[in-house]
């Protein structure tokens, strides 16, 4: 499972790094149905800032570096990441989930149209029932329930070994998952700049730049088949 740290050397800043921030907004000002509620107009201009700014990144080595272990994994694999760029896809990651969305995904509140998308959303009509507005991000934000909960939880429960890398463990039900990979038999690791919240539960902990840190923990897996 990624979180926001995988994507901070690629120039994505992460979630809570300066001061619980997310590029200047508190959470509950642009990444709650509430807010999107109170002011939509702050809320999709946040989100066309945020899908902007993805033409301008690049994956990183640990993107990388998970998309050649997927690719030299025997057996099931899933990459769960709570990250709505696009940068393990970029780098190659096909087994995939986003179970918080994507921002270059757009959805209709008022007909229930989805899609893939990569303009702005602030000021567009829904291309299927014509209104405005009604176009949101297809994120899902606090308060909602996240993506594919239960091919998570079918994952979790059969897993041998989980990784969590970049995640500060304080979103739910994200930051549960090493405890359900635990009770099943997995062995579990936290790759981290820093110790996350539930760093304590895992059996192996590594901590520094996702690019040294997952590089090298994927040579040593791919080094011992
Ligand atoms: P978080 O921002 O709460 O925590 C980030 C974690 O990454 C921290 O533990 C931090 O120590 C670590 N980190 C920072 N730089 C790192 C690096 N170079 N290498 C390794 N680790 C590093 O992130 P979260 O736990 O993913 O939760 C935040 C939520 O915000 C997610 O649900 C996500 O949807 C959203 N978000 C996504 C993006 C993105 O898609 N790139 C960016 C910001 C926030």
């Amino acid at each position: 499972m990624t979180g926001a740290g995988i994507s901070a050397e690629s120039g994505l800043p992460t979630f809570r790094g300066a001061g619980g921030l997310w590029e200047g907004h508190r959470v509950e000002d642009v990444a709650t149905p509430r807010a999107f509620a109170r002011d939509p107009d702050l809320v999709l201009r946040f989100y066309d800032a945020r899908r902007r700014a993805l033409a301008t990144v690049e994956p990183n080595p640990a993107h990388r570096a998970l998309a050649r272990l997927e690719a030299a994994w025997e057996g099931p694999f899933l990459l769960v990441t709570q990250n709505v760029d696009d940068l393990h896809e970029r780098a190659g990651s096909k087994r995939l989930l986003h179970m918080h969305g994507e921002l270059l995904r757009a959805r209709c509140t008022r007909c229930g149209w989805a899609d893939r998308w990569s303009g702005d959303l602030l000021g567009v009509a829904c291309p299927a029932c014509g209104r405005l507005p009604a176009l949101r991000p297809d994120i899902v934000w606090f308060e909602e329930i996240p993506i594919g909960l239960e091919r998570i939880e079918a994952a979790l429960a059969d897993c041998r070994l989980f990784a969590a890398i970049g995640t500060s463990g304080r979103v739910w039900p994200a930051a549960g998952f090493v405890e359900r990979a635990r009770r099943a038999g997995a062995h579990t690791v936290e790759l981290n700049l820093e110790p996350g919240e539930a760093s304590d539960r895992f059996h192996e902990q590594r901590f520094g730049p996702a690019s040294r840190v997952v590089t090298a923990w994927v040579a040593e897996l791919l080094a011992g088949r």
